[in-house]
């Protein structure tokens, strides 16, 4: 089995790991799945987000379709098979299991978790074969599957913990967009407080194979951004497609995600992300700020703002995630 590598983006929800996902998905030897955790859900099960990033449905689309069927025994049907996958996953690779599997791997939990490894396994070396690329980049996020990465046979995994302010993301959870519902401030923010904490774990752990990234510095300087996460896995900056924070997507294959994955063409990645100072109420953005506390300042994150809002020169804000 050759060996691929696989840049794993982590963090909570809304973190604008769609965009920078398919921006690397422009790169030769590049795939962007993007999050590939909910491909069963999504491909054969109650999902709701059923479509690929290339329009078909998942279960039509040329890459997916043979995937989905990957270690499905014969007799069973493809929707009982995604319920089985789906029950092994919340046994075995939520967030708070994220200790524990870095520590013991797939001999962490039983035949559940060695099941749902030996899954992955084939799932990630299928799609490497079938797009001829060396470089998968899964933009899953849920730090218990990025835990399981170095466990993976054939598998070479890097890390990029990326967090956005938690503002910004309390904004995006407002309102629902498409298939996916609202989340207030205070749920929202103490997700993104759990997610980040356990996405410390895994870059503690290997510290060679990970980067810590703010969303907002990949937006002041995209260009800048993408070079320093192709340095990261080995790949030459040279072939950076973002020139002048712009970048020409094409159609791309990825499983689930925020809904401008389906966008294509020329596209400006644009430099503001602070709509949250004209939608969030005071309240939303004490529960953020508080909640958030002490990573906020950690990051980097500033509290200017959330007591007055609204001042803000009145331009386009930040790519939308
Ligand atoms: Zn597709």
């Amino acid at each position: 089995m050759d060996t691929i590598k696989v840049l794993c983006i982590t963090g909570w929800c809304r973190n604008g790991s769609t965009i920078i996902g398919n921006v690397l998905n422009e790169m030769p030897g590049f795939f962007h799945v993007g999050e590939l955790h909910f491909l069963w859900k999504n491909g054969a099960g109650k999902g709701v987000n059923n479509l690929c990033g290339c329009g078909a449905a998942l279960t039509e689309c040329p890459i997916w379709s043979e995937i989905l069927t990957l270690g499905k025994p014969a007799g069973v049907t493809l929707p009982d098979f995604a319920a089985t996958v789906i029950r092994r996953q919340r046994a075995c690779v939520r967030t708070r299991h994220t200790w524990r599997v870095l520590r013991r791997g797939p001999g962490s939990g039983g035949g559940d978790i060695r099941a749902h490894a030996d899954l992955m396994t084939r799932t990630y070396h299928a799609a490497a074969e079938r797009t001829g690329a060396r470089v998968i980049v899964d933009t899953t996020k849920i730090p218990g599957e990025a835990a399981l990465l170095p466990y993976l046979e054939g598998i070479t995994p890097y890390f990029v913990h990326l967090v956005r302010d938690p503002r910004a993301v309390a904004h995006s959870w407002r309102q629902p967009k498409q298939y996916v519902y609202a989340m207030s401030s205070w749920m929202s923010t103490a997700y993104w407080h759990g997610f980040n904490l356990a996405s410390h774990a895994i870059t503690r752990r290997f510290p060679q194979r990970s980067l810590f990234l703010r969303y907002e510095d990949f937006t002041t300087d995209p260009e800048a951004t993408i070079d320093t996460l192709l340095r990261l896995c080995g790949a030459d900056p040279a072939a950076n497609p973002v020139r002048d924070r712009t970048v020409d997507l094409h159609t791309n294959h990825t499983v689930t995600g925020n809904p401008d994955r389906f966008r294509t063409g020329v596209t400006v990645i644009r430099e503001r992300d602070d709509g949250w100072r004209d939608t969030l109420t005071l309240p939303a953005r004490l529960a953020a700020v508080t909640l958030a506390t002490p990573l906020f300042r950690r990051y980097g994150y500033s509290y200017g703002g959330t007591l007055t809002g609204g001042a803000r020169p009145k331009e386009n804000h930040g790519s939308r995630a």
